[in-house]
């Protein structure tokens, strides 16, 4: 008998008649003898609304109370995915956060995981299909929690580690991971198979798909995941680790981004601690600087420092950067409309010549790099917005993606 958690998204359970298909899925799974817990998002759209009720009563609502109205929206798909499941005569049940009960630990709205009592969830499934919403649980105080926007795929991943499920299956409105986004760029394939690690890359580099979280902790503990399509009955993209995927190809796929933002300090000092005391002021403040360029100075007294954040940080960090006693620079440039776009691959590792290709590549089509990150399985660039799409075209090309 095999133990799987299915997790669905949104869309998925958008609608009533979406519910009930999803309840036929499940009693599919169910009838070919695996025990079944599935966990649900809420409807789609529905948290947004929900955060938007809250701001018309103020924009600085209250948190335990933001997480408390945040975390209906799942209470309603689960009762009716479990109204929709008995209607089709099968033994199955909801249970809500505090119920299991879900324990988190940290901050609210951004808490995490850390426990769950499986005892009687585990007894029911003998015959049962349990429901359990996804992103949220209760603190050690008892108050609700929610884990953070899109928490519904950590929370399947978390429930698959403290069940023991064989596999984590992630219904979603895609056949699976993409070479590249394929609404944006038709030519792009669907994965087969992927590395935790490609897969936490281009996760954190703009691909949608998966929460990337909930990718780490399923890496962490060897939880076998499957992205796949409530909609189609497709093969997904299936993610583990690294051993069982032959790369025949040194690019895995190509992400991109919009949420970044470029910052330049013109000729600042140029001696030793300047760039410590640059950013240890922004790292108080839990900016997260990604790239960072310092040119060599030409007169030997002052350098610019060029550094990219998230754009949402950009007015923050400009505030923090004039109030800082402790540098001195002649001015301050921003750039907010870049993009970010990476090419991702295990098998990047053994092949040489994948930087000078992506380089030649983007200069072909005429554009400028503004600035440079790299690790063992990834490079990434940050480019002018408006190119973006060319470029993912190009790289796409370029690296056998078609
Ligand atoms: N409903 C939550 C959100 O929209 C969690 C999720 O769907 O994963 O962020
Ligand atoms: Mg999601």
């Amino acid at each position: 008998m095999v133990k799987k958690v299915l997790k669905f998204g949104g869309t998925s359970v958008g609608t009533v008649e979406r519910i009930q298909h999803v309840a036929k899925i499940i009693k599919k799974e169910h009838e070919k003898g695996n025990q079944i817990i599935a966990v649900l998002s809420a409807m789609s759209g529905k948290t947004n609304e929900l955060i938007d009720l809250s701001k018309k009563i103020t924009n600085n609502f209250n948190k335990r109370e933001l997480d408390v109205l945040l975390s209906t929206g799942e209470q309603v798909t689960c009762a009716l995915l479990a109204g929709a499941l008995i209607e089709l005569k099968l033994k199955a049940k909801s249970w809500m956060n505090w119920q299991i009960p879900i324990l988190t630990e940290g901050e609210h709205s951004n808490a995490r995981i850390v426990n769950m009592n499986v005892k009687k969830i585990n007894n029911f499934l003998q015959d049962g299909i349990a429901i359990i919403p996804g992103f949220q649980g209760i603190s050690k105080i008892g108050d609700v929690t929610t884990i953070g926007r899109g928490g519904s795929d950590a929370t399947a991943v978390a429930i698959a580690k403290l069940f023991e499920a064989d596999t984590c299956e992630i219904y979603t409105d895609v056949d699976g991971v993409f070479s590249t986004d394929p609404n944006k760029i038709p030519v792009a394939k669907k994965i087969e198979k992927i590395s935790y690690d490609e897969m936490l890359e281009l996760s954190s580099l703009g691909a949608k798909v998966m929460q990337s979280s909930a990718v780490q902790t399923a890496m962490m503990y060897n939880i076998p995941l499957e992205v796949r399509s409530t909609f189609t009955d497709r093969k997904g993209t299936k993610i583990f680790e690294q051993q069982n995927i032959d790369y025949s190809k040194s690019v895995t796929g190509v992400a991109y981004s919009k949420d970044d933002a470029k910052i330049t300090l013109l000729g600042v000092e140029d001696r030793p601690g300047v760039a410590a005391n640059v950013f240890e002021p922004l790292n108080k403040s839990q900016i997260n600087v990604d790239m960072v360029i310092q040119n060599i100075s030409s007169d030997q007294k002052t350098t610019d420092i060029t550094f990219t954040i998230k754009r949402e940080d950009l007015l923050k960090t400009k505030e923090i950067l004039k109030n800082n006693r402790r540098i001195n620079y002649k001015d301050i440039t921003q750039n907010d409309r870049v993009s970010k776009v990476s090419i991702v691959g295990a098998g990047m590792v053994s092949t040489p010549g994948i930087t000078y290709k992506m380089f030649r590549g983007l200069a072909d089509e005429n554009i400028n790099i503004l600035a440079i990150s790299t690790s063992e399985i990834k490079l990434s660039v940050i480019i002018d917005e408006e190119n973006t799409l060319n470029a993912v075209k190009k790289l796409h090309t370029i690296f056998d993606l078609d």
